[in-house]
């Protein structure tokens, strides 16, 4: 067990006021404390009921077979959150439809309508990396997982567990990201690697996989799943990162800084500059002053959680692109 069991703090409580049992206030906080002694219990040191139940069903309906769950069915989760993300942004994209989230472009005049001729190239290079490249990266991680010994069975993790899986996982993403990206970037590597990635100067979310198979697998898939190897994390939780991970990987492609999602300013400036933000949250560039040229841009103001419907656009308005729409 990693975490300190959350309880024994109440029963540390509780013994102090046990030394003081003559108020009846304090027989009222013992009754209060073993309520939600029960619920700790309940909550965090076990997984709650449900999710235990949706997890059971699952791994019976897979017939109990642990390399089809880590292999087959681990990717369909990846394809799946794939798809239905970028196949919605890409109808926006193509249609303008709803109209209303026009407003919130990043790059306002770039791929606006998308240009539908720009798309077989983006399919054919998406379909080899996640229909050919992925499941060879799936196989391998069943094979990683037995060697690591990770669970996919009945033995759902607690709450806490997930969350700490998942801060690591996030950790080892972005350092593996960043150095790998910084990598590519070496004008040995980028010409016959990473330029593919890079001929979207403006991106949308179906190309945060458009890159060459190499890429993918050291620059992508491999700092996704890092984290939960290291922690032998269960499937369970794998499959929550890579949801969490792919769909976050299309905002920062999307090129759209929707309301109360993710901001996608920072990636898209990299698209726009090359030389700048290497990693995805920013502290290894803060670290390695990667992000000076950013740090002096507008889209460093506007790179936050839009708590509101009011574009960044219009509360942090470009001088620059406003003199440059009056020219035109
Ligand atoms: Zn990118
Ligand atoms: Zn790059």
């Amino acid at each position: 067990m990693l975490l300190r069991d959350p309880t024994s703090l109440l029963l540390d409580w509780r013994f102090v006021v046990n030394t003081h049992t003559n108020h009846i206030w304090n027989q009222q906080f013992l009754i209060t404390a073993d309520r939600m002694e029960t619920f700790l219990a309940a909550n965090l040191t076990r997984p709650p009921f449900l999710v235990l139940s949706v997890w059971s069903k699952i791994y019976r309906s897979f017939g109990e077979n642990d390399k089809f769950m880590f292999s087959f069915a681990t990717w369909f989760v990846a394809i799946a959150t794939y798809w239905i993300t970028n196949l919605a942004l890409l109808y926006v994209d193509i249609t303008g439809k709803p109209k209303f989230l026009s407003r919130y472009k990043v790059q306002k005049d770039k791929n606006a309508p998308l240009d539908p001729k720009l798309l077989p190239k983006v399919f054919r290079t998406v379909f080899m990396n996640m229909m050919v490249v992925l499941p060879v990266v799936f196989y391998a991680t069943c094979l990683m997982s037995v060697w690591r010994g990770m669970s996919c069975g009945y033995d759902v993790p607690s709450l806490p567990r997930i969350l700490l899986d998942l801060a690591v996982a996030v950790v080892c993403e972005e350092i593996l990201f960043y150095y790998s990206h910084r990598l590519i970037h070496h004008p040995y590597l980028y010409k016959s690697i990473h330029k593919k990635h890079h001929e979207w100067t403006a991106p949308i979310g179906l190309v945060s996989v458009y890159a060459h198979p190499i890429e993918f697998v050291v620059s992508n898939a491999l700092p996704l799943f890092a984290g939960p190897f290291l922690m032998k994390s269960h499937l369970m939780t794998l499959w929550i990162w890579t949801v969490i991970a792919l769909s976050g990987t299309s905002i920062h492609h999307s090129g759209y800084h929707f309301p109360f999602m993710l901001s996608p300013e920072f990636h898209d400036f990299h698209h726009l500059k090359f030389n700048y933000n290497y990693g995805l949250l920013g502290f290894l560039d803060r670290l390695h002053g990667t992000d000076s040229l950013f740090r002096k841009s507008k889209a460093f103001k506007r790179h936050k959680v839009l708590f509101g419907f009011t574009p960044v656009s219009v509360s942090i308005p470009d001088e620059n692109e406003f003199n440059r729409k009056k020219a035109h």
